[in-house]
């Protein structure tokens, strides 16, 4: 948070967006503190036997969801994204009408496996994303420290199999993609795409910030792209909700290239 607000003050065209994740990320922490017991539970042999057949660890009926403590977070956060002008005021309003539904089991697990909702809502697959953090995210953190995923060869989340939005690469020179629904990081090659495992480097574009810290990886048969933090470079470990503020200028001119966001 602090250093969300050091960006805002350091780069102001940034600090628009600054500003919304830091409410994001700040109502994300009060839920967090409160589902502190919830967890998934797998036995050891439940894990092995999933990874080594390339399914990710948790099924939707697996994730251990409060859905008073969800819909909650789903609330506050269409109020935050309204207060940023992100969605307006119809847009908001259906957004609470899904949120108070029965329906909203069904669309969270549509967005868990099949990646979207219903797209005739606006944002609704973001409002479900960050409702549905907190659990994925306590989920994944136990797994981590019991999952080994060095074998695991998929572009997709070991534990969730959603999607990396980010990468880094550590002070000893491996680079892990971070899942962008439960954050969950694991080893990957160097430089093949994980959205169609595009291994050939000729087919991968590389552009880097002057000072060597942000990396990004575009390839050229899917035309996505993902950002990279060099912790060798930054001297620290990535923090995805930063790192991916910090990086708006970089997609901006991806885009213009004509590459889309992983
Ligand atoms: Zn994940
Ligand atoms: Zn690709």
């Amino acid at each position: 948070m602090a250093e969300l607000r050091a960006l805002a003050e350091r780069q102001p065209e940034l600090s628009a967006a600054a500003s919304l994740q830091i409410e994001l990320v700040d109502a994300l922490r009060r839920i967090q503190t409160r589902i502190a017991t919830a967890s998934v539970t797998l036995t050891a042999e439940e894990i092995a036997a999933r990874l080594s057949s390339g399914r990710p660890l948790v099924t939707f009926d697996r994730l251990p969801i409060d859905w008073n403590e969800a819909r909650l977070l789903f609330r506050k956060i269409a109020d935050v994204l309204r207060r940023h002008e992100a969605v307006d005021a119809d847009g908001v309003a259906r957004l609470h009408d899904v949120g108070r539904s029965a329906g909203l089991p069904d669309l969270a697990r549509r967005w868990f496996e099949q990646g979207s909702s219903d797209p005739s809502v606006d944002m609704l697959d973001e409002v479900i994303a960050w409702s549905m953090r907190p659990f994925l995210v306590r989920s994944a953190d136990i797994l981590q420290q019991r999952g080994v995923f060095g074998a695991w060869k998929r572009g997709v989340c070991p534990v969730c199999g959603g999607e990396p939005d980010f990468a880094c690469i550590t002070s000893t020179g491996e680079r892990l993609l971070i899942c962008s629904r439960c954050q969950t990081r694991w080893p990957t090659e160097p430089y093949a795409c994980p959205f169609c495992g595009e291994g050939d480097k000729r087919r991968i574009t590389s552009f880097a910030t002057p000072d060597g810290t942000y990396r990004v990886t575009a390839c050229q048969s899917c035309r996505r792209y993902l950002k990279t933090l060099d912790g060798r470079r930054a001297g620290r470990a990535v923090m995805p909700a930063l790192d991916s503020i910090a990086t708006l200028p970089l997609d901006a001119v991806v885009m213009q290239r004509g590459f889309t966001n992983g």
